[in-house]
């Protein structure tokens, strides 16, 4: 997907954007799931854990950030001297979307003795009533770090909670909300494309809904990978031809860092369109006007600052 450019050039879009993050002191996060153009501006492409880490270590005054809200709104309860912006203010999440600080904050009341995990795909509201986060690439050592006598309440994802459910063996509660890009990927999806690339490794996210499937867990071609980790897995690979079971957008990633090597994705539909909505021209305009500000309040953001420096300390 590109964007349009009217009155002014991709180059010269390009050079202002450069221009004012000098003057502005500012820097540009932007998740491997964002276009290309976006991606390829960026200061600093990752995943979630690797910008919340960035978001933590960064020197500069303005952090622009290229991804969906709970990102940004992670960003700010991570460096709240920082001003944190976004291209497009209505950048949303499903999974993120599907619990709120109420439902958590009733479910914590009932069940005092457990470890509520949630996955950084959530709101600051959800995470201040958390005792620690995860991200898809920290899950497992996150969830090893609790003491196996305590029950423990995951949200917001039932995919990833199942898979580490699944390879963990842990009593977990698990939240019932999914990812509407990850979800679509069954088993059937899965083997069907297992069977057409022959020859290919499949690398396939703990979102998708075969996350706790025996039968994929034990297919020799298949594996399961955070977003970083498919990237890392892809470069040391001696393998030439990859099927990539989550958002189409992190191939172009991958196709820069490995020129010679094929990488197939999982549909049109792999596509999270709330992650296209920061455009050259967006990114432009929130740098010049310093808008959107995302600022999350302070009482929030004191409740849920906790969690996420448990998990960036693991
Ligand atoms: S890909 Fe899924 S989890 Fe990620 S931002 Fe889009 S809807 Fe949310």
């Amino acid at each position: 997907m590109e964007s349009e450019y009217t009155s002014e050039s991709r180059q010269d879009i390009i050079k202002e954007i450069e221009k004012l993050k000098k003057e502005k002191n500012a820097v540009i996060l932007a998740h491997y799931y964002t276009l290309p153009e976006i991606q390829d501006i960026s200061d600093y492409l990752g995943d979630s854990l690797e910008l919340s880490r960035q978001a933590a270590s960064t020197n500069a005054s303005i952090i622009l950030f290229c991804g969906v809200n709970f990102m940004a709104e992670t960003a700010s309860i991570i460096s709240p001297d920082k001003k944190v912006i976004v291209p497009d203010n209505t950048a949303g999440c499903s999974l993120a979307e599907s619990i709120t600080g109420k439902d958590l904050q009733e479910w914590k009341e009932d069940n005092p003795d457990d470890v509520i995990v949630s996955y950084v795909n959530t709101t600051a509201e959800v995470k201040a009533y958390t005792d620690i986060c995860c991200t898809s690439a920290n899950a497992l050592k996150v969830v090893k770090s609790i003491p196996s006598e305590k029950k423990i309440l995951f949200v917001p994802d039932k995919n990833l909670g199942r898979y580490i459910r699944y390879k963990t063996g842990r009593d977990m509660e698990i939240w019932p909300g999914n990812c509407c890009v990850h979800n679509r990927f069954t088993t059937s999806v899965v083997i069907s494309l297992a069977e057409q690339y022959s020859d290919a490794e499949i690398l396939i996210h703990p979102e998708s809904s075969c996350s706790a499937d025996p039968y994929i867990h034990n297919h020799s071609r298949i594996f399961f990978y955070s977003t970083s980790g498919m990237i890392k897995h892809a470069v040391e690979s001696k393998a030439q031809q990859f099927v990539i079971i989550t958002e189409s957008e992190i191939i172009h990633r991958l196709k820069q860092l490995c020129p010679t090597k094929e990488f197939i994705p999982a549909g049109p539909k792999a596509i999270c369109r709330d992650m296209k909505k920061s455009t050259l021209e967006n990114v432009l305009t929130a740098l010049r006007d310093e808008k959107h500000e995302i600022r999350v309040e302070e009482n929030i953001r004191k409740m849920a600052w906790p969690s996420i420096e448990r998990m960036l300390k693991i």
